[in-house]
């Protein structure tokens, strides 16, 4: 079908080296999700310049929507803006607006500003900027062809509002504009206990084949089954009516 796939990436040698886990890429799926645009992978990167490129002009020839998170910092393990222009063959240049915002933030923090702050002021040509309402990296937004890059910083309590007030309206759009249409997304979650996961697996038949509407997913800790129906409708009415149906019809079998 018609519908727009994301591959989340995470960037940080701390992630990589096991000393800080990836909290950011599981946000950023649950608040997709809200636009049922579904996470392919998740990529976990070190500090990585051309892993990273290599990574994103992946995500351009497949026409992806990439959320990069971390590595926007203004220290040389930062890589994630030369990566960004280096997958997609632009120059990075200095972006008044940031720097206005950035000079007035240190002053504000009672720091100088040095040719180390200058670099969080570089942006890939062509890029939107995401403005940091609480930090010194702002994001940015890169659309090429059908694909659409994001990189946001790495601080979740960054993160989290630029891509909720700024990162999906705007991916909203970009699915608007490709003739995607973005359905209302419902799910459904029930536990069931004593019923063992392949007999479960014969109850649900083909629900749980890929592409299904809705989608059904389990997952089984200590003999309990948390069973998850996701729907997909032109309206929250739809998604419920089709909910309801398979529910029904799930106790009925
Ligand atoms: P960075 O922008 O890469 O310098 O990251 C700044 C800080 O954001 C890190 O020191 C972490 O505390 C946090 N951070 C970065 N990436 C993640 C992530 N994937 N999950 C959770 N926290 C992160
Ligand atoms: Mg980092």
């Amino acid at each position: 079908g018609c519908r727009m796939k994301a591959v989340v990436i995470a960037t940080g040698d701390e992630l990589v080296r096991g000393v800080h886990t990836d909290t950011n890429s599981g946000l950023i799926a649950r608040r997709l999700a809200t636009l049922s645009i579904e996470c392919e992978r998740f990529v976990v990167l070190g500090d990585d310049e051309e892993a990273l490129s290599a990574e994103l002009l992946r995500c351009v020839q497949l026409g992806r929507l990439a959320i990069v998170s971390g590595g926007l910092g203004p220290t040389l393990d930062d890589v994630t803006r030369a990566a960004f222009a280096r997958a997609c063959a632009v120059p990075l240049e200095r972006h008044a607006e940031c720097e206005a915002r950035l000079r007035v933030l240190l002053e504000a923090r009672g720091r100088e500003y040095t040719a180390s702050n200058a670099r969080q002021a570089d942006v890939p040509r062509g890029a939107r900027v995401l403005p940091n309402e609480r930090g010194t990296a702002d994001g940015f937004a890169m659309q090429l062809g059908a694909a659409l890059l994001v990189a946001l910083p790495g601080p979740p309590r960054e993160l989290q509002p630029i891509l909720d007030e700024q990162v999906l309206p705007l991916a909203r759009e970009h699915l608007q504009a490709r003739g995607i249409a973005v359905p209302v997304v419902c799910d459904a979650v029930f536990r069931l206990s004593g019923l063992p996961e392949a007999r479960f697996a014969d109850l649900c038949g083909d629900w749980m084949e890929r592409g299904r509407n809705p989608l059904v997913g389990v997952t089984a800790s200590m003999g309990v089954l948390t069973a998850t129906l996701r729907a997909r409708g032109a309206d929250e009415a739809e998604a419920q009516r089709l909910l309801a149906a398979h529910v029904t019809a799930f106790v009925e079998r």
